[in-house]
């Protein structure tokens, strides 16, 4: 590992951030940068930095403050706003008492900020209260890992870095390690770091530079060791899977999986708490699920305490598809059993749901789970780390060994841990997953910005070209990571299989089916030509019919029902002339998705339809049925193109203008359950007495 200390970055840190906030924290944000930006230092949220710094009242007078990353920034971006600024003297004074709890702890944290708009500070503040030096970098470096989480750390760690450092077992994060460390630290005045087993390493240093090149240096005397001592290791294998055959093989089973991880909730109207599922099939998860000693190599504790709340204290092995049921009750079981023997008077009550965070199956390779994709997407990168981690472990010949039990359930249900969590409230949506079809058009990407509004997963299907291209470059910014763009052709039965597919490889399941893909096209009955009439059938009523069976064929699978709203039109209810065609193939379509309602129903699943009247565009995205319909309109009615618009305002008695925005509401309205209602036709269209539905 390499320093990557810049003069000239550091200037431009000091020229952007001193003015506003001085110079320690200009740097303090540089270096702390520096530590994110090593994927092998911190990951996600692991690890924290601080610096002591004079500061000024608003009387004038002048304090000694400590600045230390608040919660909710990583390390890779954070700004000078995240480090909470603290009173330093009452905090470091608390180094005096024999014991302080958790709860007393938190409490003496949040009410020593400066700024009461502050983030909650750091669980490891006390650390850097307790330490006199002005910047300490603290991380859970992976190199530094690798040699403290064996049965022999502490010799392992002596022999890559040598005396320069002192060892601290392991001790209970919060108060307790603070005042550990500040003894150790008085003890060896000349160390130069510090290293935490099974935690990670501390440095200091008199200026931001400093602190950060001494972590580098103890960093890289560590990689250095392990290469130095390591040797490629072999491994017996059960059996080989291919990955395409790992990947079939997943594809069949994640729906089942992903369904049998919903908790009941006990509401009717959302009886399950869905998950979010991200699989890891890869070459190298494969050789550790398929090998001979699998479980064992695979089902340990986390790296560090932090992981915790991403990982629970243990992975889930599953032998096979069938076991999947079995194997989640037991895991749900024995972590509710776990709770009972381990907690004590002081523990919060039992918060985390108890659901596994990473399951191993032999032939499938490894699955990470999240309430969201976000959630699911770090714990897949620390899947990553760990098993990567313990590769080196092995390749030293040595044995990985995690944290005890007792020691992971005290960080798991750590005040501070417990009040992050409560912090966080859900969309209604948020553990769904859409699929919307015709969602390059004007009202499926209005949709898909609805369902995204309100936490959804989202894949929109529609053609290739330029339109879908278009909407994933804008809803990617509007939703990073949950948007997913989907060719499918909805006439093709592969196409929609392998879109469905593309689905669940990304999110593990489907939850939502927005039937919205269609085709319109004007011509008096004597005029049509049977092929169009054959091309709108295919697309409106084929097209509809295939996504409803391969949308009941998965929910099924799933078992924790679903919904679905297909976009019907006012044409099934008023006809228009010259547009035979359309209407007669949407009034099939409709039909088709009435008759799903009657057949879903036992399953859970809700189905209904949305009938709008003439949306035009959305924003700047035009219609494809206006640019159809909307010259022969304009013909018919001596009108142009904005007098069309007003035309369909003026005939409906509210007088509105109906728009995507307005369609994906009435989705919402059925897709978040507001009502106990399934066959019915929810109209959009401002009130048409000939177009209600009847
Ligand atoms: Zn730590």
């Amino acid at each position: 590992m390499i320093s990557r200390w810049s003069d000239h970055e550091a200037a431009g840190f000091l020229e952007r951030l001193s003015p506003r906030w001085g110079e320690p924290l200009a740097l303090r944000t540089y270096t702390s940068r520096l530590l994110g930006a090593d994927k092998g230092l911190v990951l996600h949220g692991g690890g924290n930095t601080s610096v002591k710094a004079k500061r000024r009242t608003l009387l004038g007078t002048e304090v000694l403050a400590l600045f230390v990353k608040g919660s909710g920034w990583d390390l890779d971006a954070i700004e000078p706003e995240g480090f909470t600024p603290l009173d330093w003297q009452p905090l470091r004074a608390l180094d005096a008492l024999p014991h302080l709890d958790d709860a007393a702890m938190v409490n003496e944290l949040l009410i020593r900020r400066f700024d009461a708009e502050a983030p909650t500070p750091s669980i490891e503040t006390l650390l850097h209260a307790f330490l006199p030096h002005a910047y300490i970098d603290h991380t859970h470096a992976d190199a530094i890992l690798a040699l403290t989480n064996q049965p022999d750390g502490q010799a392992r760690i002596r022999a890559a870095l040598g005396d320069g450092v002192a060892i601290l077992p392991y001790v209970h994060p919060g108060f307790e390690l603070a005042k550990a460390v500040a003894a150790l630290h008085a003890a060896h005045p000349g160390c130069k770091g510090m290293v935490l087993m099974k935690h990670g390493l501390v440095t200091w240093g008199a200026s931001a530079k400093e602190s950060y090149e001494a972590t580098i240096e103890l960093v890289s005397r560590a990689e250095n060791h392990i290469a130095q001592i390591s040797k490629p290791v072999s491994r017996a294998l059960r059996r080989i899977t291919a990955v395409n055959a790992a990947r079939e093989r997943y594809l069949d089973l994640a729906p089942r999986l992903r369904g049998a991880l919903a908790l009941p909730t006990g509401d009717p109207d959302h009886p399950h708490a869905r998950c979010v599922l991200a699989p890891v099939i890869t070459r190298e998860t494969l050789n550790l699920v398929d090998a001979e000693n699998g479980p064992e190599l695979a089902i340990t504790p986390p790296l560090t305490s932090d992981h915790l709340i991403r990982t629970k204290n243990l992975p889930l092995w599953i032998d096979d598809a069938a076991a999947i049921p079995t194997a989640i009750a037991e895991f749900q079981h024995r972590y509710r059993e776990r709770f009972q023997r381990l907690s004590s008077p002081a523990t919060p009550p039992m918060t985390f749901d108890p659901t596994p965070r990473m399951i191993f199956m032999p032939g499938v390779g490894a699955i990470c789970v999240g309430r969201t994709a976000f959630e699911a997407a770090i714990t897949r990168d620390i899947l990553g780390q760990t098993l990567q981690v313990k590769e080196q472990i092995l390749a030293m010949g040595g044995t990985y060994q995690g944290l005890e039990d007792a020691d992971l359930f005290a960080m798991e249900y750590f005040p501070l841990q417990i009040k992050k969590l409560a912090r966080s409230t859900e969309k209604p949506l948020a553990r769904h997953v859409a699929l919307v079809t015709g969602a390059a058009g004007a009202i499926g990407a209005g949709i898909c910005r609805g369902l995204l509004d309100q936490g959804c997963h989202v894949a929109g299907a529609d053609l290739a070209g330029a339109a879908l291209d278009s909407l994933a470059m804008e809803l990617n910014i509007w939703a990073p990571g949950r948007f997913l763009p989907v060719v499918m052709d909805v006439t093709s039965p592969d196409a929609v299989a392998a879109g469905f597919a593309a689905l669940i490889e990304q999110w593990g399941g489907v939850d939502l089916v927005i039937p919205n893909a269609g085709l319109a096209h004007v011509a008096a009955l004597d005029e049509l030509q049977p092929a169009m009439f054959q091309k709108l059938q295919r697309v409106n009523v084929e097209g509809t019919l295939l996504v409803l069976a391969e949308a009941a064929r998965i929910f099924k699978k799933q078992a924790t029902g679903g919904d679905i709203v297909m976009i019907s039109t006012k044409n099934v209810f008023a006809p228009g002339a010259r547009f035979g065609a359309y209407s007669a193939t949407k009034a099939a379509a409709h039909q088709l998705a009435r008759i799903a309602s009657l057949e879903l129903a036992e399953y859970g699943v809700r189905v209904n339809m949305v009938a709008p009247d003439g949306v035009f565009s959305d924003g700047a995205r035009p219609s494809g049925l206006w640019a159809e319909v909307g010259p022969d309109r304009m013909k018919a009615r001596g009108l142009d193109a904005d007098g069309l618009q007003e035309y369909y305002r003026n005939r409906n008695l509210l007088k509105a203008r109906i728009t995507a925005a307005h369609v994906a509401e009435a989705v919402l309205f059925f897709a978040t359950r507001r009502t106990p209602t399934t066959g019915a036709t929810l109209p959009v269209d401002g009130g048409l007495p000939d177009a209600t539905p009847r």
